[in-house]
């Protein structure tokens, strides 16, 4: 009998109200069930919300450095646990074993640089125009917050949440994607041993439609930190402008990296297997496009393509798997349709392209490195989010194109060039319009301490990490002190 999991409301473990439990299984074997978790209604979120706003009041009172304090104490917790959450969460989202690890140090490294603001949470002092008058601004908690994450990242994106919105004084109800359930109850356990009073953090599991929406809709929200799809983006930022809620959005990706004549080609060999099939392609920062000089497309295809045919996919417990599962049965149809979707439009499957059946993957959603070239930009393989182990390659005549390609599209997260020749660099550094651009590295690899997001419809102007964190989970207030003992009017009012 599998293990049930409960939701975390007001410090306790306790059952949907629905009488409801849904199953989370092992993408590398459809036939393991990791466990049974709550599946919530808009009853659960009901009270869920109630319990954080009735702790909103103690949790914005409490001293910042001693909420932070409890950060550190989770981040300590998870040191310890890091193995077996890495293993709990390959189990149940797939990913090779070094990455969920990385997933979890992640969430380590966001939550240690998250508590150090407990003890800054900088404002500012300003003079007065006027006489015996001081001004400051002052950052306050927003109130009480929704965080709703997708499956990819199943610790370090809550991590990225959570830690900020604790330590600058609100209260949040959190609600992890369907596939990753254990990691989350993993998570906010520790926040519970951690010492963090009732009521300051609540989990509710359960659907988009069942749990999302009703938690977006409810009136005590005052924010919602959403991370996932374009597509279910928009609705947030749609339900939220209804009600006039403040929302921060991280959506989407299709990230190249540029490969320039110059370019140290094993080098970025490197980087386009690492950014095309770590997480099996499964990456808001996945390079999905890689954007070549026509001089050098010839040798980057061969060499490319052989090292990915060698990838071996499996499940990603096994030393030896490099390329994991995809994480569902709708999203490997969702994979294979883009690959029938790119030969359709003329362009050239030259690897992979189907289910892989190789021996260990027969049980689980696993799909072989896929790599097309003669991708026009406009198609769609080269336009839309896959998210899965597809790369389409486009061939370039010069930097200016190449840049032109990379900036052609509607999202605008992650990007990377190749060269070594500085002033192509600085050019790209300049005119690539994305959120993060790498210079001799792949399009992933981001760290907590900077700011993290993208332009167009990959985010609505708000970056994680980084101070600029801080931005999403505070309101400034500005202070006006007059110690003068009259009224003094600003403006040269007399
Ligand atoms: P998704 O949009 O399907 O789901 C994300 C979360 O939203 C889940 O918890 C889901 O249950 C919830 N949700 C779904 N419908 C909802 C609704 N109507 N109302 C409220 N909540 C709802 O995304 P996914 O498949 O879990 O994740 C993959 C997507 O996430 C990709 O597009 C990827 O690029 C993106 N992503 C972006 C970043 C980033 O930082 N930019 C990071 C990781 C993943």
């Amino acid at each position: 009998m599998p293990s049930i999991y409960k939701n975390f409301i007001n410090g306790e473990w306790v059952e949907s109200a629905s009488g409801k439990t849904f199953e989370n299984r092992n993408p590398a074997n459809k036939d393991e069930i990791i466990g049974l978790f709550q599946k919530s209604n808009a009853e659960d979120v009901n009270r869920a919300v109630e319990s954080a706003k009735s702790s909103a009041e103690m949790w914005r009172k409490f001293p910042a450095p001693k909420r932070a304090e409890i950060l550190y104490r989770v981040a300590e917790m998870l040191i310890k646990k890091k193995e077996d959450f890495a293993r709990d969460m390959t189990r149940e989202m797939g990913k090779v074993l070094k990455e969920t690890g990385g997933d979890v140090q992640e969430a380590i490294d966001m939550t240690y640089y998250v508590a150090g603001e407990g003890r800054r949470l900088f404002g500012d002092t300003t003079p007065s125009e006027l006489p015996n008058k001081f001004c400051m601004s002052v950052r306050i908690p927003v109130g009480v917050v929704a965080a709703i994450t997708p499956w990819n990242f199943p610790m370090a994106i809550p991590s990225w949440k959570i830690a900020p919105a604790l330590v600058t004084g609100n209260t949040v109800i959190f609600k992890p994607a369907s596939d990753t359930p254990l990691s989350a109850v993993n998570f906010v356990k520790l926040f519970e041993d951690a010492g963090l009073p009732k009521g300051v953090l609540n989990m509710v599991t359960g659907t988009g439609t069942e749990v999302g929406e009703p938690l977006i809709l409810h009136k005590d929200i005052k924010l919602v930190s959403f991370t996932g799809s374009s597509d279910v983006g928009r609705f947030v930022a749609t339900d939220c402008a209804h009600k006039m809620k403040r929302c921060s959005l991280e959506m989407g990706g299709k990230n190249a990296i540029i490969v320039m004549d110059d370019a140290n080609l094993d080098l970025a060999i490197e980087g386009a297997i690492w950014g095309g099939f770590g997480t099996t392609g499964q990456r808001c920062t996945a390079a999905s496009r890689v954007v070549v000089h026509k001089l050098k497309a010839k040798e980057f295809i061969s060499k490319f393509s052989e090292r990915a045919k060698a990838l071996k996919c499996g499940d990603g417990l096994l030393p030896d798997t490099d390329v994991g599962p995809i994480i569902n049965e709708s999203q490997l149809n969702k994979v294979h349709d883009y690959t029938k979707t790119g030969k359709g439009e003329g362009a050239k499957l030259l690897i992979g392209g189907e289910l892989c059946t190789d021996k260990g993957c027969e049980k689980g959603y696993f799909y072989k490195p896929t790599i097309f070239v003669d991708v026009d930009r406009n198609m769609r393989i080269a336009q839309e989010e896959i998210f899965g182990p597809t790369v389409s390659i486009i061939t370039v005549g010069s930097l200016d194109e190449a840049i032109d390609v990379v900036n052609s599209i509607k999202y605008g997260l992650s990007s990377s060039i190749y060269t070594q020749d500085v002033n192509k660099a600085f050019v790209a550094m300049r005119d690539i319009y994305a959120g993060i651009t790498y210079i001799n590295s792949s399009t992933i690899g981001a760290e907590v301490h900077l700011p993290f997001g993208g332009v167009n419809q990959t985010g609505n102007g708000h970056r994680e990490g980084g101070t600029t964190a801080l931005d999403i989970f505070t309101e400034w207030k500005t202070l006006y002190i007059d110690y003068s003992g009259r009224l003094q009017k600003a403006q040269s009012i007399e």
